[in-house]
């Protein structure tokens, strides 16, 4: 169970990582200590409170975080250091997009997995609008005149459904109904690795 818990904060770090490129590794280190302290409650739709920290240099015993038209904001931004801090991006913030990355894996979601795997062609269709798909292919040989590919394809649904499936791989043509089946967001991420 704990390894699966380090897998989504893992998850959660790396979408960290990939929205800020420039920081470093202390600051990642900074926001994971407050993340796994548990010291982000959500106080509203937008708003969070993270616990002050004297260790990482806080001054107050919280901070408020605030999302308004799309940019964090900080109550540290206030404080003497404010005009230094403001122009970056505080640990507080980053501790609160890891709890809403971290909440957002742990959320259920519906899905299928369906893979094939193919002698040239292929190609899939999901006669649904509503579904999301996410499509990963393999190249299994190093024969160019014949590859062979594994297709992977993930279809995910906020709700419970069965969906209609159209298919095509090699010479084989086909149709299918597959029940989309209840599961954590997470698990969709490791499978598409
Ligand atoms: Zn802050």
């Amino acid at each position: 169970m704990v390894r699966v818990e380090r897998d989504i904060e893992g998850l959660a770090v790396e979408r960290l990582r990939a929205r800020f490129p420039g920081k470093g590794n202390s600051w990642i280190k900074r926001a994971l200590r407050r993340f796994e302290g548990g010291s982000v409650r959500q106080l509203g739709e937008d708003a969070w409170v993270v616990s002050g920290d004297p260790r990482l240099g806080d001054r107050y015993p919280s901070y408020v975080v605030r999302l308004r038209d799309g940019r964090y904001h900080c109550t540290c931004f206030e404080t003497s250091w404010g005009l230094r801090r403001s122009a970056e991006v505080c640990t507080h913030i980053a501790a609160v997009i890891l709890h809403r990355e971290y909440s957002k894996l742990m959320q259920p979601v519906y899905a299928a997995v369906m893979t094939m795997e193919c002698d040239g062609d292929h190609h899939v269709e999901v006669l649904d609008r509503e579904v999301r798909v996410i499509r990963q292919v393999r190249v299994l040989n190093n024969d160019l005149l014949k590859p062979r590919y594994r297709v992977t394809y993930v279809i995910t649904s906020e709700k419970p459904k069965t969906v209609m499936v159209r298919y095509a791989c090699g010479d084989e043509i086909g149709e299918q109904e597959i029940t989309l089946g209840k599961t954590m967001r997470y698990i969709i991420e490791l499978i598409m690795r």
